[in-house]
């Protein structure tokens, strides 16, 4: 018997898919009605010719760099917004990880449809009601992760204790110790820093602290096996992994108790596709596909999207699952954006940053790739640092050697690696880890 949130995440996919096809042409009358964006983007498309989610290839793209312009053209929601202003009741700011940030605008429905991807995410990971939980995401700069997430987890029917990422470490810490929350939600490093800084300054180690369970987002890793163990050992906690991104409130895919990939926990909200990144191509959804996630909104009244390209790089890991939810699985390689063409072969910086936490304990798990080439792409090795232990008493040059030969062997890139002592690369924060920096 599946253990669900919402019934919908266990019913067979073909009734899934036909809710989709109705609300899909809801959803486009819906804009072509109210979005002078969609009217223009789609002028010379016939209404007529599109009547099932089989025709959605016949629509152009929407890109992060339409929505900007689209803002721009029509301040404040831009050309795209399809409600009347005074029935928004949030806008939301999206993080820019290139550009300026775009603004995300929702209705009281709206909010209500996020909240219920939202929930069955937290419940995927393991978060029940009554659950009190320790929000340390950021708060600030309309991050999803802050407000968003906490309506999800109230939805979901949790206490929340929302003190975030800017309370610090030292306060959450001592919250934690005080209140005895079960659960966490946060970043992978944020996660890690608490864990690996509470004997200092607590006097006990995270396993002795009350937190059970706990979820991670918002940067690339919970996933990886050893990015997970090393969480779960310093908290003695279950970590689970979850996705989404701020176009579509927070976050709508979720690792189940099988920890093998995240569902797809979007039904009824988004229809997903996958595009090969190069040629644009539709793929099939279907076990070791891999390409980029293209979202359309299926239900959207502020600001509906119709196959927004949001970046992210997936494989499709399996179409079953031993817990009952019929949603498919993914695993993330990350953001497009994101990724370096190092000689021709494509590598993620998540999959650097897991090959150097395997080498733990001599590496922290702390590097920068330094990017000293304009673009993504280049001929050279990869120049980066890598942090390496107090307690390591490996030889810094034999600690270089492994590292190098590790992701030569791995990721088949070369790099060039420079070691630095415990502490040199500045700790996220409250922010998201970034790998790479630009010189
Ligand atoms: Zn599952």
């Amino acid at each position: 018997m599946a253990n669900t949130f919402d019934e919908i995440e266990v019913l067979p996919w073909s009734e899934v898919t036909d809710i989709h096809e109705e609300l899909f042409q809801k959803q486009l009358d819906y804009v072509l009605g109210n979005s002078e964006f969609y009217r223009r983007k789609y002028a010379g498309v016939a209404r007529s010719s599109i009547t099932s989610l089989a025709d959605i290839s016949e629509l152009p793209f929407t890109t992060k760099d339409d929505i900007r312009e689209s803002l721009l053209a029509l301040p404040p929601l831009g050309l795209h917004v399809a409600a009347p202003l005074d029935e928004i009741v949030q806008i939301q700011s999206s993080s820019g990880t290139t550009g300026m940030p775009t603004f995300v605008a929702a209705t009281s429905q709206d909010i209500e449809t996020w909240n219920s991807m939202g929930a069955r995410v937290f419940y995927a990971n393991g978060f029940r009601p009554r659950d009190w939980v320790m929000h340390a995401y950021a708060m600030g700069r309309g991050f999803v992760g802050g407000l968003v997430n906490i309506e999800h987890l109230q939805h979901l029917g949790c206490c929340v204790i929302p003190l975030g990422a800017e309370s610090g470490t030292e306060r959450l810490l001592q919250a934690i110790d005080h209140l005895k929350p079960v659960a966490m939600c946060a970043t992978p490093s944020m996660v890690n820093h608490l864990g690996s800084v509470a004997q200092d300054v607590l006097g006990k180690s995270a396993t002795e602290l009350s937190i059970r369970k706990i979820s991670v987002g918002g940067e690339p890793g919970g996933g990886v096996p050893a990015i997970r163990q090393k969480m779960e050992e310093l908290w003695n906690a279950d970590v689970r992994d979850m996705m989404g991104g701020a176009d579509f409130g927070s976050t709508y895919w979720a690792e189940c108790d099988v920890k093998d990939g995240m569902h797809v926990c979007s039904q009824g909200a988004l229809h997903v596709e996958l595009i090969d990144p190069d040629t644009l191509e539709s793929l099939p959804i279907v076990e070791g596909t891999t390409g980029e996630l293209v979202y359309t909104t299926l239900r959207r009244q502020a600001t509906p999207l119709i196959r927004y390209r949001m970046g992210d790089i997936v494989t499709v890991s399996d179409m079953n699952c031993s817990c009952g939810r019929t949603g498919y699985r993914i695993k993330t390689h990350g953001r497009a954006d994101d990724m370096l063409i190092v000689r021709g072969v494509n590598v993620f910086p998540a999959a650097i940053k897991d090959v150097v936490v395997q080498l733990a304990p001599d590496t922290t798990g702390y590097l920068k790739i330094d990017l000293d080439f304009d673009g993504h792409s280049t001929y050279e090795p990869l120049k980066m640092r890598v942090e390496q232990s107090a307690n390591s008493t490996m030889d810094s040059a034999a600690l270089t050697q492994r590292i190098e030969d590790e992701i030569r062997n791995k990721l088949t890139v070369r790099v060039i690696v420079t070691i630095v002592p415990e502490g040199a690369i500045e700790r996220p924060g409250a922010q998201k880890e970034k790998l790479l920096e630009r010189s």
